[in-house]
């Protein structure tokens, strides 16, 4: 049973913690010892620390969290038997087949149990999973975690193959869920679980566009509607701190660099007419006229840019920037950027409802 305690206890099933790529499992018994690259931990050490809690190692060779069990970290933690669901595809299969409390579904094959476990969560002590895998080993191993983490009562499994056989209850389930290589084989079956009474739903799992077709002819050829594939990527978003400059420094900063041209300018025109006087004495008189007139010309450029860059300062003190000038002083905002290339195909999910029947309704 997973502890609902504030601490942890001899007996608990604990979630180790060490990197989001090393999370595993951890049964607390008093007496052995958790051992890796993080340290050295004697299980007696971890009973008593408050779950969510970051422990050192008795070696001082790194740290671990101890967490409590949830669905989503036993994805993440559980021994893998098969190839698992994981948080993605679970929550939109959840959410497309409406899946809440009291909520009575069929999941095939039970695999790892990782579909399982957010199942059982979600529909609660009000409703019923019936779970099936047909490899037996696989099913007695699923059947005693379950049991170990306290869904015995929400959870049946029944070792048996079901495209064969077919499912153990009739017009009861209000949604089919098939992770199944020939999942073609066991709609029929599936649609004689489902109620009739009412809109029940369907979800077959297959990794190939081949499997999916297969599937649609069988949902179609068995009074299934509203058929509709999905498939489930995830996008990362980059989240950044962008820096918005406030526009009064902006302006001051223009003001600055153009101050620094003009006055780069200046210098060369005098230079440029001191190496002339002191070049030539006979055109002294000509030479001089022309500097004066030289001069006068960058005086008056001089004034001209200097009225242009007051004028520019202006509008843009007066337009638009008030907006960004009088919302606040905060000088950043958070961005996101989509990652736009996506990898990571696991399945195509192929969805299906059921019509009520009149006479059932
Ligand atoms: N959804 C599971 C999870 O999240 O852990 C993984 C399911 S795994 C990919 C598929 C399972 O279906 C395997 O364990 C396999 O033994 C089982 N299976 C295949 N054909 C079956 C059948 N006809 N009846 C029952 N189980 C079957």
């Amino acid at each position: 049973m997973w502890s609902t305690a504030r601490t942890v206890a001899a007996g608990d099933i604990v979630i180790i913690w060490q990197t989001r790529e090393s999370v595993q499992p951890l049964l607390i018994t008093p007496g052995k010892d958790f051992n890796s690259k993080f340290g050295f931990y004697p299980h007696s050490d971890l009973i008593g620390v408050p779950y969510g809690s970051k422990v050192g190692s008795r070696n001082g060779k790194g740290f671990i969290h101890l967490l409590r069990p949830t669905p989503e970290l036993w994805t993440m933690a559980l021994p893998h038997r098969t190839q698992i669901l994981y948080i993605a595809d679970i929550s939109f299969i959840t959410s497309w087949l409406d899946i809440k409390p009291g909520s009575k579904v069929i999941e095939a094959g039970t695999g790892s149990g990782s579909f399982s476990h957010s199942v059982a969560r979600t529909v609660g002590a009000r409703g019923h999973l019936w779970s099936y895998e047909f490899h037996e080993a696989r099913a007695n191993k699923a059947r005693q975690e379950f049991s170990d983490h306290g869904l015995a009562d929400i959870i049946t499994l029944t070792h048996r193959n079901v495209c064969k056989d077919g499912f153990t209850v009739t017009n009861t389930v209000d949604s089919v869920f098939l992770d199944l290589p020939a999942p073609w084989d066991a709609v029929v079956h599936a649609k004689n679980a489902m109620r009739k009474d009412c809109t029940s739903r369907i979800c077959c799992f297959s990794p190939c566009m081949e499997q999916v077709l297969r599937t649609v002819n069988a949902l179609n050829e068995a009074g299934f509607t509203d058929i509709a594939m999905y498939e489930v990527l995830i996008r990362p978003h980059e989240v950044n701190e962008i820096t918005i400059p406030k526009l009064d420094d902006i302006v001051t900063k223009l003001k600055q660099s153009e101050q620094k041209r003009e006055e780069k300018r200046l210098r060369q025109i005098a230079n440029a007419g001191k190496r002339k006087r002191e070049g030539s004495s006979e055109n002294a008189v000509e030479n001089g006229e022309n500097k004066k007139a030289k001069t006068d010309g960058a005086n008056v450029t001089e004034l001209h840019r200097t009225s242009e860059l007051e004028s520019t300062s202006t509008s843009a003190k007066g337009v638009g920037p008030q907006a960004l000038q009088g919302a606040d002083d905060s000088a950043s905002v958070n961005g996101a950027k989509a990652v736009y290339e996506v990898r990571g195909h696991t399945s195509y999910l192929t969805f299906a409802r059921l019509a009520p029947i009149a006479d059932e309704a």
